[in-house]
């Protein structure tokens, strides 16, 4: 660090991305998807855009927009498409919490929460996961701030009803509402019904988990369109062109393709289901896991250990050393035949431990 960081930024403690190595490794760490991308990614890929690229990207991100908000049944003014859902959720912590606001979320959560939290000056109140690692929605009401949930929760992949999700919003009409939806394809319960019910709700999403595609770099946000409003107010201030003209393409292509994801999901959907029930049968404590992820922990073997031993033989999981969950490992599903291994491995590691 040099001496010349402002002092506000001179404690930041940024986010840790999980290990990008590129080797023969087993990938099964940041939660994303062994499948390629819908075949219409290729083709905008192919079609000579490259020829158009002296040009700006289209800061309205029109092309994008119409793609999304027909596919949820909306008008393009609910939509905000930006460099992944991490930007959306950045603008929008930003735009509700910057400069001494308070961001109210989980203890165990997504990391970037806290992280802009800081980056922004705003403070972070987080509220205990119950002791099944469930979110609490009591917990949330009156909230002295911007509430942030994931829904499905990471790490652990535990989803709130609707019913509850709607408890927490009805419950705060004079506070935003974040609801990261970035698991919501794997499980299909979406909040964005609730938006004509209320105006406080803010919906993000990301096509890097479910749409296989977290190398474009394309999130969105979907909220009624005075919050889209706030959120172009805070993009235009900062980055018009945070969107890339491949990105914008090739995502709203994507995005169209339900056939070949509704596929995708079912079977990583599947695979989880197979893993969960191996990994049960060897003596894990798995969480009900709705997305593509497993959160799990075995009672002979510390969290952090595991990770080493199958980093070992070539398998990459996660591992968050924090008090509440060191002793587990988080893993993202993969190919049934990488699933394969990864049992047969954890198998033999257990072996050992015992013999
Ligand atoms: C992966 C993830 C994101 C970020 O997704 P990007 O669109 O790749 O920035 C946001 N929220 C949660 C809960 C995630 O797991």
């Amino acid at each position: 660090m040099s001496n010349f960081l402002r002092p506000q930024y001179q404690n930041l403690k940024p986010y840790t991305p999980g290990e990008q190595i590129n080797a023969d490794y087993i990938k099964l760490n940041t939660n994303e998807s062994p499948f390629p991308p819908s075949p219409r990614v290729g083709e905008v890929l192919r079609s000579g855009i490259e020829e158009r690229l002296q040009l700006y990207s289209d800061p309205t991100l029109g092309e994008l927009h119409r793609a999304v908000a027909a596919k949820f049944g909306l008008t393009e003014d609910y939509v905000m498409a930006a460099n992944g859902s991490d930007d959306v959720l950045a603008f929008a912590i930003m735009a509700y919490a910057g400069g001494g606001g308070t961001v109210v979320c989980p203890d165990i959560t997504y990391g970037f929460y806290p992280v802009y939290t800081n980056l922004f000056g705003a403070k972070l109140v987080t509220h205990p996961l119950c002791e099944d690692f469930s979110v609490n929605a009591d917990d949330y009401f009156n909230a002295p701030g911007t509430v942030v949930i994931a829904n499905p929760n990471a790490p652990t992949g535990i989803a709130l009803p609707l019913s509850e999700i709607e408890r927490i919003i009805a419950a705060n009409r004079d506070n935003i509402v974040i609801i990261d939806e970035a698991y919501m394809p794997f499980h299909g319960d979406s909040c964005i019904p609730l938006l004509v019910k209320y105006e406080n709700l803010l919906v993000t999403m990301t096509m890097s988990k479910s749409h296989s595609l977290a190398g474009l770099r394309v999130g969105f946000a979907v909220a009624n369109p005075h919050i889209i409003a706030d959120l172009n107010r805070i993009r235009y201030s900062f980055n018009p062109y945070n969107l890339n003209a491949i990105s914008i393409k090739a995502a709203a292509a994507a995005i169209a393709d339900d056939e070949y994801y509704d596929g995708c999901i079912a079977e990583i959907n599947r695979t989880r289901e197979w893993v969960t029930s191996e990994l049960v049968q060897l003596g894990f404590v798995c969480t009900p896991s709705v997305a593509n992820f497993i959160f799990a922990a075995h009672p002979a073997i510390d969290g952090g250990e595991l990770y080493r031993k199958l980093k070992e033989r070539i398998i990459l999981v996660r591992h968050l050393d924090t008090p509440r969950t060191r002793g587990h490992v988080r893993i993202s599903i993969g190919t049934m035949g990488q699933m394969v291994r990864l049992i047969t491995e954890i198998r033999s590691i257990l072996e050992d431990k015992n013999a």
